[in-house]
């Protein structure tokens, strides 16, 4: 038995180095007439950065056992790999990034780009791209300004506060409002609020990164007023709340409330920061369950941060607005400097805080906050249309069924709401519903759905209606 393996091994081990040997050298396929022509299109050092990779993903194949990859002997010569060559040079030089239809449900998705700008936002980066601004410039007066001019205002007038500073996300918000007012001292945050955000963005990791001392007060499900004051030290000087954005605490527990904190902060000279996570400005009834950054203002906060990408429904931007004076420590922090939002962040939430000035209009303009109020009735019939047109487009009927889902806001915003939603969805031959998923990400538009045993869902909360032909053209690669 064991010889007969050893014999076995010992015969493909042959054909494997034959296959080996038989792979060309890099000179060899350099000089192949088909390589020069793409030396003519491509420079010379990334076409042999090709051609080497393809000879090493076939060396690696090979050893891996090459006869199941399928290469053949006469697959080798120089000039079989020319193609191979030509299609990784194609790859390497076209952007990576690319458009998604998202038919997952989850409308807010952070690994497919969170929030969608306005066109009122994307006119304003697009212009900020393309030309020069007055982004530090005062036109006003011909001499040097702060990129924060351009929203400063808007942001006081919309949340309230005194206030206001941008910075590159919300973690970096926190980092700076942390470094800026507890560098060197201590921290205290409820132990049930020491949260992970995702991604391995950790409330602890982000104190120590700060230069501040992380105080841990009262237990995970329960704190109190007196944890707080009982844990208090001549080093104290804030106190961190966080909302517990992706996660809920329920049944048996407390919290002191924001007045409280606030009211104990200040009484011995600390600051109060708040750190809302998503920080839903739009009075969506689905909001309910998010704190009101209205709340946190009046309760006195010295510094409220959150994020510009999440329920805002902006793009990539951490906001913090509170008092004048914790908000200008984090001003003149140094790491304010490599912090920095950045020119076309800040141009798309300058337009996207403009529309908040009318919140009727911000709600009907904004995508994010449009895909999550759009009324069950009218993501069904979304639905109803996109069969429709998979159906005219030649895949049977009965292939094709509405199914109610429950769709997320996403980015860890209102983890236990759910957003009701309705998919389309497809039979396809079983255990195949993987592969198909898979052509359907490899398409143009990409398609990214959700994959439900042997059928794959279309979830339409997310797709805008003027995607609806597009995503029915993409879906049919897997469904025919
Ligand atoms: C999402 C989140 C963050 C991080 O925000 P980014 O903008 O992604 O950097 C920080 N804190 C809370 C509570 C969050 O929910």
């Amino acid at each position: 038995m064991s010889e007969t393996r050893g014999k076995k091994g010992a015969r493909s081990d042959d054909a494997r180095t034959e296959r080996l040997r038989s792979l060309a050298a890099v000179d060899e396929v350099m000089r192949e007439p088909g390589v020069e022509e793409l030396l003519a299109r491509y420079p010379r050092p990334l076409v042999v950065d090709a051609v080497r990779a393809v000879l090493e993903r076939l060396r690696s194949d090979i050893l891996a056992g090459g006869d199941a990859a399928g290469v053949q002997a006469a697959d080798l010569a120089p000039a079989q790999l020319v193609p191979w060559v030509a299609r990784l040079l194609e790859a390497a030089v076209r952007p990576s990034l690319r458009r998604v239809i998202n038919a997952t449900g989850v409308v807010v998705h952070t690994n497919l780009g969170r929030a969608l700008l306005p066109p009122e936002a994307v006119d304003a980066v697009v212009t900020a791209a393309a030309g020069y601004t007055d982004l530090e410039y005062s036109l006003s007066r011909g001499e040097r300004a702060s990129r924060q001019d351009h929203v400063h205002d808007v942001l006081c007038s919309v949340t309230g506060a005194d206030d206001a500073l941008v910075v590159n996300n919300n973690a970096a918000a926190v980092l700076l409002a942390l470094a800026a007012t507890a560098r060197g001292g201590e921290v205290l945050v409820a132990r049930g609020q020491l949260v992970e955000i995702g991604d391995g963005f950790r409330i602890p990791d982000i104190l120590r990164e700060s230069g501040a001392d992380l105080v841990e007060v009262g237990t995970t499900n329960r704190t109190y007023l007196r944890d707080f004051e009982a844990a208090w030290t001549e080093r104290t000087r804030a106190i961190l709340r966080v909302h517990t954005s992706n996660y809920r605490i329920v049944g048996f527990t407390a919290e002191p409330t924001l007045d409280e904190l606030a009211t104990l902060a200040h009484g011995r000279g600390a600051v109060l920061v708040d750190d809302l996570g998503s920080g839903a400005m739009a009075a969506l009834e689905l909001f309910a369950e998010e704190p009101a950054l209205a709340d946190s203002i009046a309760a006195g906060c010295d510094v409220v941060t959150f994020s510009g990408d999440k329920l805002l429904g902006g793009p990539q931007a951490g906001i913090a607005v509170g008092k004048v004076e914790a908000v200008q420590a984090m001003r003149r922090h140094p790491l304010a400097r490599a912090l920095r939002i950045d020119k076309l962040d800040l141009a798309a939430l300058d337009a996207v805080l403009r529309l908040y000035l009318d919140p009727q209009r911000a709600e009907a303009q904004i995508p994010t906050l449009r895909a999550l109020r759009t009324p069950l009735e009218d993501v069904r019939a979304r639905a109803e249309a996109l069969r429709a047109s998979l159906v005219g487009a030649g895949v049977p009927p009965e292939a094709l069924e509405l199914v109610d889902t429950v769709g997320r806001a996403g980015a860890g915003a209102l983890p236990v709401t759910e957003v009701p939603s309705v998919a389309v969805a497809a039979s396809v031959p079983s255990g195949e519903a993987g592969a198909r998923a898979a052509l359907l990400r490899a398409g143009s538009p990409a398609v990214v759905c959700r994959v439900q045993d042997d059928r794959l869902l279309f979830d339409v909360r997310a797709v805008a209606d003027g995607e609806i032909e597009e995503l029915a053209g993409a879906a049919l690669v897997a469904l025919v």
